[in-house]
Order: structure tokens, then C-alpha cells, then sequence
């Protein structure tokens, strides 16, 4: 029956409010494996392995062999704008991390049983503590939630279990666990081909062999091979951009923008408009079903429907109809054009001089095709 008058408005418990944000921003499994592959990444990993159970939901594991975590830290790892990573606003500016600003953590701890073990090099024994709701908690009861000594390797081991166990309709929107662990499989093959100097495997609990599986110093189009295929990889073309290509130059890099520059204002005139890009792309003889689109701005992995539309119809013009292509592309920007200061959930990213910066790749990326195929006609005609 309607309520007869006005309800009271009551106050959220905090560890109510904390639930939702975390919901909204890990969405399933595969999005809390994303931030954990980056937290690896940042904390310079050359070897990440991940093990799951029943699609991530009951278990989802991340090794790393990175720098540690200090066991000093590890009270407030999982608070919620814990970082190591920015102090002061200004930071924000220079970022080249974004989305979470000490939030990953924090939001998974919400959502499932966190377990962190860890270890950095001048410590003698690793750290185990356990999180719920932002903060320790004790592994089993009538023990402390202080951090246990343990044995362990250098580096980060984060296990996830029971994600969603809190959030029933979350859990509900989860497809099966098949589907989801083919979506951790999609986020892993795309990190190790971005990054091929780490060494990937990802597997299911209990089963001997991995689905992914890279060695530590490959490239792009080793790893590529390796992950998509042989017959993909035969077809790639290769480009390297750049914005200074302009006054001539063709694949210089970057201005080091990480350098300590502690007077911006001289840098926010032509620096920042400065970027650099590298696509790897299969020409015209490839014809996939669906297109695959590899696209990583700053090293972070994210969604552009606007390059997706670019890259669309470049090929328009180049396959045939129903035919589609696998792109790589690692846009390199400087971090300052970059809105991070927008809601973590934000998956889209957009940037300064989008258009321009879009039109130019789009561009580099549809002369090579053309003269690959101008190439082959050449070659078939001698
Ligand atoms: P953010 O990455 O935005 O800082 P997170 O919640 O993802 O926020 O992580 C919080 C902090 O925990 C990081 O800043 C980092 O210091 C530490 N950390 C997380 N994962 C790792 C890891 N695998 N190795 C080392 N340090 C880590
Ligand atoms: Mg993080």
C-alpha cells in the first residue's frame, strides 16, 4: 500500500555508502584484475601471475614480483585515498596513473575477503593481513587483525575471494563463470602485450596448464603471435607517430615529461600538447569477424568510441564489407591533457586536441594500408 505521508530521511551507515561506490566502480571481475595488474605494473613487476576459481567470483589471485609494500603501510593499505603514488593536487597534473586514486584497494575490500601478502627486499620475512571494509581485519576469530609474519617471496601476492558476497544484485549481473574468466583472459593477453618485458600467465586454480602465458622479454608483435595467433601476426603493419613529425622529424619521442619539472608554467605552452603514438594493425589480406582494439593511452588500458569510430573507417574503405581488423595502438599523451580528475567509473577518456590527434593517426594508419596494398598489386603484377 503507498505510504500515507512523507518516510524519514535517515543517514546511510558509512560501510553502506562505501558498498555502493564500490560497486559502481569494480564492476566484476575482470575490472578489480585490471587495477590489481596495474598496481603490479606501477610497483615495477617483471613476472605477474594470476590464478582463478569459478570465473573470479570465489577467487581471484595476483602475484607479483615487485617492489613490496612497507608492512608499516599495511594498516592503512586499504583505506580508501591511500596512495603511494600522489601527495598533492598539483600531482594530479603530472599523474600518468588514472582513474583510482587510492581506491582500487580500498573499493575491492568493500566488495569481497581481501588477503594481501607481502614482501619488500630489505624485509626478512613477508606480511599477511587480511582487509574487510577498508580496514584489517583478523583472519580468523579470537586472532588480531594486526599484520602476521609469514613466509613468502619478494613482492605482492593480493587474493580476492567471494567478490560480490555483499552485493547480491551485483553478483546476479554477472554473467557465468566461463564468461568472466574469459573476459580476465582478454585483460591479461592485452596487458602482456603491452607490456612485453613481463612475463604473464593466467590460469584456473587446479588446472596444470595456463591459458596465457608470455616470457619476460618479448615484443609487441612476438607476444601478438603468441596470443592471437600466427596467422594474424603474418598480416601486421607498423607505425610510429608523433606530433613533433611535423617539423620532419618521423618517430622522435616524447619530451621526457616525468622529469622533475617543478616550474609548469614554462611547460603548459607547447609541451603539453606534445604526443606520440604506436599502432600495430593487420592489413588488408586480415578479415576478422569482429574487430579487436588494443587501445592504451598512458599505459593504461580504456575505451575511446571516438578512435574505434576513426579506425572503423579507415577499414571501411579497405576490407570488405563485414570484415573487420586487429589494432593495437598505444597513445602516449602528456599526462597534463588528460582529465583524471573525472569519476573513476569514467572507462571512456578523453583528452586535449582529441580530434586532431585521432584525424592524424587515422591518417598515418590508412596511407600504410594503401601502400601495402599498392605494394602488393606491384608485386603481383611482376
Ligand atoms: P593507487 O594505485 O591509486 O595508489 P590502490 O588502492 O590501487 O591505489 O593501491 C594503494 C597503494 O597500495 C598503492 O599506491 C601502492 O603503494 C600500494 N600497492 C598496491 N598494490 C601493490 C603491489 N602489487 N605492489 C606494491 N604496492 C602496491
Ligand atoms: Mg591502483
Amino acid at each position: 500500500p503507498p505510504p500515507s505521508g512523507p518516510r524519514p530521511i535517515r543517514r546511510l551507515q558509512e560501510s553502506v555508502i562505501n558498498r555502493i561506490a564500490a560497486g559502481e566502480i569494480i564492476h566484476r571481475p575482470a575490472s578489480a584484475l585490471k587495477e590489481l595488474i596495474e598496481n603490479s605494473l606501477d610497483a615495477g613487476a617483471t613476472s605477474v601471475k594470476v590464478t582463478v576459481k569459478d570465473g573470479g567470483m570465489k577467487l581471484l589471485q595476483i602475484q607479483d614480483n615487485g617492489c613490496g609494500i612497507r608492512k608499516d603501510d599495511l594498516p592503512i593499505l586499504a583505506e580508501r585515498f591511500t596512495t603511494s603514488k600522489l601527495s598533492t593536487f598539483s600531482d594530479l597534473k603530472r599523474l600518468t596513473t588514472y582513474g583510482f586514486r587510492g581506491e582500487a584497494l580500498a573499493s575491492i575490500s568493500y566488495v569481497s575477503n581481501l588477503t594481501v601478502v607481502t614482501k619488500t627486499k630489505t624485509d626478512t620475512c613477508a606480511w599477511k593481513a587480511c582487509y574487510s571494509d577498508g580496514a584489517l581485519t583478523p583472519a580468523k576469530a579470537g586472532t588480531t587483525a594486526d599484520p602476521k609474519p609469514c613466509a613468502g617471496n619478494d613482492g605482492t601476492t593480493i587474493t580476492v575471494e567471494n567478490l560480490f558476497y555483499n552485493t547480491p544484485t551485483r553478483l546476479s549481473a554477472l554473467r557465468g563463470s566461463s564468461e568472466e574468466y574469459a573476459r580476465i583472459v582478454d585483460v591479461v593477453s592485452k596487458y602482456a602485450i603491452h607490456n612485453p618485458h613481463v612475463s604473464f600467465t593466467c590460469k584456473k586454480l587446479g588446472t596444470p596448464s595456463p591459458d596465457v602465458s608470455t616470457p619476460s622479454s618479448s615484443t609487441t608483435v612476438q607476444a601478438i603471435r603468441l596470443l592471437y595467433g600466427q596467422t594474424l601476426a603474418k598480416e601486421l603493419l607498423h607505425v610510429t607517430i608523433s606530433s613533433t613529425d611535423k617539423k620532419g622529424a618521423n618517430t622522435s619521442n616524447l619530451p621526457d615529461q616525468q622529469a622533475d619539472d617543478e616550474d609548469e608554467d614554462d611547460d603548459m605552452g607547447e609541451d603539453s600538447e606534445a604526443w606520440s603514438a604506436e599502432a600495430h594493425f593487420t592489413n588488408a589480406s586480415y578479415q576478422a569477424k569482429k574487430m579487436t582494439l588494443l587501445l592504451f593511452i598512458n599505459h593504461r588500458l580504456v575505451e575511446s568510441s571516438r578512435i574505434k569510430r576513426a579506425l572503423e573507417a579507415v577499414y571501411n574503405g579497405i576490407l570488405a564489407k563485414g570484415a573487420s581488423p586487429f589494432v593495437y595502438l598505444s597513445l602516449q599523451i602528456d599526462p597534463r591533457s588528460v582529465d583524471v580528475n573525472v569519476h573513476p567509473t569514467k572507462k571512456e577518456v578523453h583528452f586535449l586536441n582529441e580530434d586532431a590527434i585521432i584525424e592524424r593517426i587515422a591518417d598515418v594508419i590508412q596511407q600504410a594500408l594503401i601502400g601495402q596494398s599498392q605494394s602488393r598489386v606491384f608485386e603481383y603484377q611482376v
